[in-house]
């Protein structure tokens, strides 16, 4: 047995759980008996030693018992557990002959009974090894776990075009003296087939027919002579998809940078590429990922929203055609256990790892380069559960304990990061401007103010964003429609008596969802029927203020009649793939205009937008968080950076009724460096970071009282310990879901006695937690919470 092993322990009669072997000692416990260990379930650690020291760091870091670091990090499945209910894979051919006695007897019981859980079995055989025999068998496919099927994982599928068996490597001469003389059609699809085929791959049936320029049916009837056949495959594992284009050349200034880059890696810093947006910084990852791969070595890839991945997994394909595995939460646990197993095994397929902020946690075997992709993106940042890590902040770790080179990149660079250039302890390069110089997109502030007085607006829109829509759609160009909240109208509010409808279990106003008349909360989930009377006064007069996705799709829609409008929100992204679909929608032209919240803005390439328009910056601008500034300027910035990003410029339109706010006013200059310095001083002034170090704490109790006393002592204890303690004040939404919460923020110095002040914090704590009266509250740790 060794650290890192999966061991299957027994706790009470029936309860079985997957632990991970982390120490071997002899010290006998002092204040509880130990269990003995079932058996093993690996026969080599599944855990590595730098995941060890990651894991070990976060844990003392982020204030979370390591138990749960490993429970984030490791895929479900990985830790089965008594009430883990299993089943036969439907979709696996079993042979029987394969199955050893003991898991020929399980995989029958489970023929007989469909669902059986870990513990029946264990109770059925009162065999010892259970577990590992069921480990076993899902590894090969042919068990899966109740909650692994039950994920509804529906993946997006291309279909492929295959030669039978009886003809491969059969004389093609011959197979064509088969087809008769009237059959052109089949044979244009079978040249074309030859043509298109790679080494013997299969073909993509999309574009057979498109080449062949021959119908279904033709296809068909060469299926039916059992010439060709249909095979169907995931399109996020791209088995077949090869590399079809070479890695483009760089620009001179491109070249440079990368040579800098490259250069720079030796002295062993990170490095920050501050690029404008559509600068090329993907071109030059790219560069550097064959570099990397070609000296056999991993690269992982971290991108800030799972919707970027399936774009730059196409794009990453057609250069490094199937080296390249994807890993994020919206994939089922069997396919990120495969993932996991294929890093851990160095497979050709995982040597490029696109991931979301999860990634960090792989089992990687030889690290040879971390980029961090729009490293500003708030989304690095873990909000729940613990812990609560910041996946850019772990980067630069993992660049220490695997020692390996680390790329941070971004248009908008976190304040954080750029300090940490400034203090040298990152390389700051820089790309200025666009490839193939192309202008940055003008961006033009419309005063919302003005034009309501002088009557030129049509529902939320000016009518200058409405004249600059009509023109860009007769530009044939397509236009990005961005506002940062979902639903169709926040607030729904009697005009009679002021009653506001808002949800009994939260402190928020419900949204109206008019698609369904649904008003929803959009914290605990709650929804009722929209009303046509106010419930407190009686009158039909229930108005929706403010705007949401959904409302202005539907305004769009009225005024250009023929346009194709599209939304992209959580609302319309639920599945793994529901975001691909419409990406590829707006990238193959289908739609004209797509509206859509935050998802939109992040490093996407679109070669045909012209015109993007912002509804409401202000929203942003006024939102309270000492971030705001700097949020703002990235998110605008960003959102800018959509458009005219090949050959032409783009135009950015800005809705706001403070136009001579500061912050649009330094982006109408572009200005990042004035940006930056405004910020920093701010921050210094007012000790926020990088200044200062923050911990927050949210204190939940359904009952009042209990809050209020439990945050009173936690602000006492503390306030004994440190400096700077603020609060307890009520939390920006004061009560979800019946739990009232409050709020006590520490401020600390950055240096090396922190580790020993969150001891300090663990302490008190745990004192706290020993008190029975506050025995229900619940306190949320949030190390750098932002
Ligand atoms: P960024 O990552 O900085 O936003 P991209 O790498 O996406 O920029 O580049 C913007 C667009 O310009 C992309 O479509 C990209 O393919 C193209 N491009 C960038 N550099 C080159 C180059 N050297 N040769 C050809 N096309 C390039
Ligand atoms: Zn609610």
């Amino acid at each position: 047995m060794q650290k890192g092993m999966r061991v299957a322990v027994s706790f009470g009669k029936q309860q079985v759980q997957t632990g991970i072997v982390y120490r071997k000692h002899h010290n006998k416990p002092l204040h509880y008996d130990t269990k003995p260990i079932l058996h093993i379930i690996d026969n080599m650690p599944v855990i590595t030693e730098e995941q060890w020291q990651l894991f070990r760091f976060i844990s003392g870091y982020y204030i979370t018992p390591l138990g749960l670091v490993v429970k984030a990090a490791l895929p479900g499945s990985f830790m089965l557990e008594s009430e883990t209910f299993l089943m036969i894979n439907p979709k696996q051919n079993l042979d029987e002959t394969q199955l050893s006695d003991d898991e020929y007897l399980i995989v029958e019981a489970l023929q007989q009974q469909k669902l059986v859980s870990l513990k029946t079995l264990q109770k059925l055989f009162q065999n010892q090894k259970v577990y590992k025999i069921v480990h076993q068998l899902m590894k090969r496919g042919i068990l899966h776990s109740l909650q692994e099927v039950k994920e509804r994982y529906k993946p997006k599928t291309e279909t492929y075009i295959q030669l039978s068996a009886e003809w491969q490597g059969e004389n093609i001469n011959n197979l064509f003296e088969t087809l008769s003389e009237k059959a052109a059609k089949q044979r244009e699809i079978l040249l074309q087939f030859f043509s298109l085929q790679r080494q013997g791959r299969p073909v993509l049936k999309k574009k057979l027919l498109e080449k062949s320029g021959a119908g279904l049916s033709s296809l068909k009837a060469l299926i039916e002579k059992g010439i060709l056949f249909e095979m169907k495959t995931d399109i996020d594992r791209i088995n077949f998809e090869q590399a079809s284009e070479n890695v483009k050349e760089l620009s001179p200034v491109q070249q440079e940078v990368l040579d800098r880059l490259r250069n720079n890696f030796l002295q062993g810093k990170p490095q920050l590429l501050h690029g404008v947006t559509a600068s090329g910084k993907t071109e030059i990852y790219i560069h550097l990922i064959r570099e990397v791969i070609a000296r056999n070595q991993q690269v992982l890839y971290l991108v800030p929203e799972i919707a970027l991945t399936t774009q730059l997994v196409q794009r990453l394909t057609k250069i490094f055609g199937n080296e390249i595995s994807v890993y994020h939460s919206k994939y089922s646990q069997q396919e990120r256990r495969e993932v996991w197993m294929n890093v851990l095994h160095k497979q050709d397929s995982a040597k490029i790892i696109l991931a979301a902020r999860s990634g960090i946690f792989l089992p990687f075997q030889d690290l040879g380069l971390i980029i961090v992709d729009e490293e500003h993106e708030q989304s690095y940042k873990q909000m729940n559960p613990a812990p609560r890590y910041q996946a850019r902040d772990m980067a630069i770790l993992m660049h220490k304990i695997y020692d390996c080179p680390v790329l941070l990149g971004s248009a908008t660079p976190a304040v954080e990061s750029y300090f940490n250039t400034r203090r040298n302890r990152y390389d700051l390069v820089k790309l200025v401007a666009r490839f193939g110089d192309i202008k940055l997109p003008e961006i033009e502030i419309v005063d919302l103010k003005e034009a309501l007085r002088k009557k030129r607006t049509k529902g939320n829109f000016s009518d200058r964003v409405l004249e600059a829509i009509d023109q860009t759609l007769q530009n044939k160009k397509q236009v990005i429609v961005f506002q940062n909240r979902r639903g169709y109208a926040p607030v729904a509010q009697c005009e009679d008596c002021g009653h506001v409808m808002d949800c009994p279990h939260c402190d928020v106003s419900l949204t109206l969802h008019k698609h369904q008349h649904k008003l929803k909360c959009h914290y605990c989930g709650y929804q009722i029927e929209a009303p046509v009377l106010c419930p407190v006064c009686g009158n039909p007069s229930i108005a929706y203020k403010g705007i949401g996705t959904e409302q202005i799709q539907n305004d769009l829609q009225l005024f250009f009649e023929n346009a194709v409008v599209d939304r992209l929100d959580s609302d319309t992204t639920r599945g793994k793939n529901s975001f691909a679909h419409i990406l590829s929608k707006f990238q193959n032209l289908e739609t004209d205009i797509l509206v859509g919240t935050q998802m939109l803005v992040k490093g996407l390439d679109f070669a045909h937008v012209g015109l993007v328009v912002v509804m409401n910056a202000d929203q942003l601008l006024y939102y309270p968080d000492f971030r705001a500034d700097e949020r703002s300027f990235q998110m605008l910035m960003q959102v800018a950076g959509r458009a005219g990003r090949k050959k032409e410029q783009g135009k950015v339109l800005i809705q706001s009724f403070n136009p001579e706010h500061p912050v649009l006013q330094l982006l109408l200059k572009g200005d990042y460096e004035a940006l930056y310095e405004n910020q920093i001083l701010q921050r210094k002034e007012l000790f926020y970071p990088p200044y200062a170090k923050m911990i927050n704490f949210q204190i939940k109790d359904k009952n009042l009282q209990k809050a209020i006393e439990a945050s009173e002592w936690l602000q006492k204890s503390f306030s004994n310990n440190f400096e700077k303690v603020l609060g307890p004040s009520d939390a920006l939404i004061p009560r979800i879901r019946n739990r009232y919460i409050k709020e006590i923020l520490i401020k600390l110095s950055p240096g090396p006695e922190l580790p020993q002040q969150k001891k300090k914090i663990l302490r008190i704590l745990n004192t706290f937690q020993n008190i029975a009266y506050f025995k229900s509250v619940q306190v949320i740790i949030d190390v750098d919470p932002y």
